[in-house]
């Protein structure tokens, strides 16, 4: 299932970039996100004085392209006070988070007879009716690949299942919280353009059919995925993602609940960041519920998960690395309530603690020159000015994962 449509490899590349890693294909593997690397970048965008206070005529309030009370996302302070003095039956989820790196191996279990019947069925994904802790579950094994074809496409599932060598696997449900999560995410990103220039602006394409494999059909779904509307002009692209031929997004975003991240390490490099598709995939990793924890006088229980954002920039990674042929995450950014052991942590406890950043320089790779460039800060709280250190390095969009915390704590429910 990993076999690349043979155009990538043989049209001129969208990017210059791409020339480095296909020449060094089957080269040694070598990792591009050593944790060195990883922090020097983030502190590069924390301490750069000059870039920020240059940057701050951009995001000024006389400037209405970037008018930064005029922005989306929910009134989080109202959010806190919903999940209080709700019910109390707190202990149902005592369940400490076991979501640690440890689980990237996690093993899929075997369908019992009920589930396998239902995939040998005709019945949507809701009347499967599964417990998510189940997931990922082998559904089938020695299916043709048509035929997983057929069944997914009448339910309209394609990214909840995975087919490797004939066996089917669901990985994902459309939960509540997974589908809030990209729902908002997808929110915030393309607030960034609501003033943008015609010309400028990116097309939300959601989970669109993108073919890996045009020849045989073979596709994938993202949970979202964003093309910018320069890239539509040039028809058929390059590089078609699809028989329109239309070009890859550039940007993608994955929401992992129960998919594991070895799982999405392999889409992203079997399928997203091969050359001459996409530019950066955000992952979302949503950890298992904890139990909430009580405030001193017991009035307000807070949720506790650990959320973690995975950024892959396929630009970043070749620039660290020229000889890089994976993609791992450039940057791991933990925000949510409890650290990987599951200890209650506070370092997203408000707004404007911690920042998942998108280049525009990957937002429009492949876009004629020059770029659109401009610098927008995504967050439910006005960012005022001067306030250091600034989210941005480069010119792009700054999504306060904050609010997006805030609408998965939300998407749980009372508990
Ligand atoms: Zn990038």
């Amino acid at each position: 299932m990993s076999t690349a449509s043979s155009a990538d490899e043989s049209d001129a590349p969208r990017y210059s970039l791409s020339h480095v890693s296909r020449k060094r294909k089957g080269a040694k593997v070598e990792s591009a996100s050593a944790p060195k690397r990883r922090s020097q970048r983030i502190a590069s965008q924390n301490s750069d004085l000059t870039v920020a206070t240059s940057q701050l005529r951009l995001s000024s309030s006389l400037n209405p392209s970037y008018d930064l009370s005029n922005l989306v996302v929910s009134d989080t302070s109202a959010n806190m006070d919903i999940n209080v003095e709700t019910d109390t039956n707190v202990d149902i989820n005592v369940e400490t988070d076991t979501d640690t790196d440890t689980n990237m191996k996690k093993e899929a279990k075997e369908a019992n007879e009920k589930e396998k019947k239902w995939w040998a069925g005709e019945g949507s994904l809701g009347s499967l009716g599964i417990d998510e802790k189940r997931l990922p579950l082998i559904l089938a094994r020695d299916v043709k690949y048509n035929n997983f074809m057929t069944r997914v496409e009448k339910i309209k599932a394609r990214r909840y299942f995975d087919y490797r060598n004939g066996t089917i696997t669901i990985i994902e449900l459309p939960t509540g919280p997974h589908e809030a999560t990209h729902v908002q995410l997808s929110r915030q990103f393309i607030s960034a353009f609501g003033n943008a220039r015609r010309q400028d602006d990116v097309v939300g394409w959601g989970a669109k059919s993108l073919f890996t494999n045009l020849p045989t059909n073979e596709y994938e779904e993202p949970d979202a995925c964003f093309v910018p509307k320069r890239l539509l002009t040039q028809n058929p692209a390059l590089n078609p993602c699809d028989r329109d031929g239309n070009p890859w997004p550039t940007i993608i975003f994955e929401v992992a609940s129960s998919e594991t991240l070895a799982h999405i390490r392999r889409k992203v490099n079997d399928y997203w960041l091969r050359p001459n598709r996409c530019e950066d995939v955000i992952v979302i990793k949503v950890g298992n519920w904890g139990t909430r924890r009580r405030s001193r006088n017991g009035t307000t229980r807070r949720p506790l998960r650990r959320l973690r954002c995975l950024k892959f920039c396929r630009a970043e990674t070749l620039r660290q690395n020229p000889t890089a042929t994976t993609f791992d995450p450039i940057e791991e950014i933990e925000f949510g309530s409890v650290f990987a052991n599951g200890r209650e942590s506070y370092f997203c406890t408000g707004p404007h603690m911690k920042w998942l950043t998108i280049d525009c320089d990957c937002i429009f790779n492949g876009c004629p020159q020059p770029l659109p460039s401009f610098y927008h800060i995504a967050s439910s709280r006005p960012f005022m000015i001067p306030q250091f250190p600034y989210p941005l390095a480069n010119p792009g969009v700054a999504i306060d994962l904050f609010d997006l915390q805030e609408a998965i704590f939300d998407a749980m429910g009372p508990n």
